[in-house]
């Protein structure tokens, strides 16, 4: 089984109501393969949400408390993101996940690159806080943007 992004499945999880979704990530889900979460919505935040970026640093740091997550409109969301993460680390382990596909750039699901907190569109190396905490507890990730057909699991 593969954890994948839900708003990469169609499902309009995404901040601002709307989804990002992938035509080969859908057809993983409609196969069987997949399981959709949204790390965000698990952690309890509503959709449509404020924008968040870390706020400074990756996903590393949120986790090992050296950085904060941060909304749009200035609120601190970093328990919440991190509860989604752990929420998220929960289902993939129940299902016996070991690949997961998640959406690019975003600050709980970016694998590699990340917003870096000016909310200007500007990235920085580093993971979002779900990917970082999956790839700790073995578990593969990719984005959307990578070769998803040559993907084994
Ligand atoms: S947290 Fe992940 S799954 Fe949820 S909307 Fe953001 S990128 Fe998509």
């Amino acid at each position: 089984m593969i954890i994948v992004s839900a708003c990469l499945c169609g499902i309009n999880t995404r901040y601002d109501g709307g989804s990002s979704s992938n035509e080969k990530v859908l057809k993983l889900l409609k196969e069987g393969k997949a399981i959709p979460i949204c790390p965000e919505q698990l952690g309890g935040l509503k959709t449509p949400r404020c924008a968040c970026e870390i706020s400074v640093g990756s996903g590393k740091d949120v986790i090992e408390g050296t950085a904060a997550v941060i909304s749009k409109d200035n609120e601190n969301l970093t328990r919440e993101f991190l509860k989604g993460a752990y929420e998220a680390l929960k289902i993939s382990k129940i299902c016996e996940a070991n690949t997961a596909i998640l959406k690019s750039n975003s600050p709980s699901c970016g694998c590699g690159k990340i917003y870096d907190g000016s909310f200007t569109g500007n990235k920085i190396s580093g993971n979002g806080i779900t990917a970082e905490l999956f790839i700790r507890n073995g578990i593969k990730v990719y984005t959307e943007k990578e070769e998803i057909d040559n993907i084994t699991y």
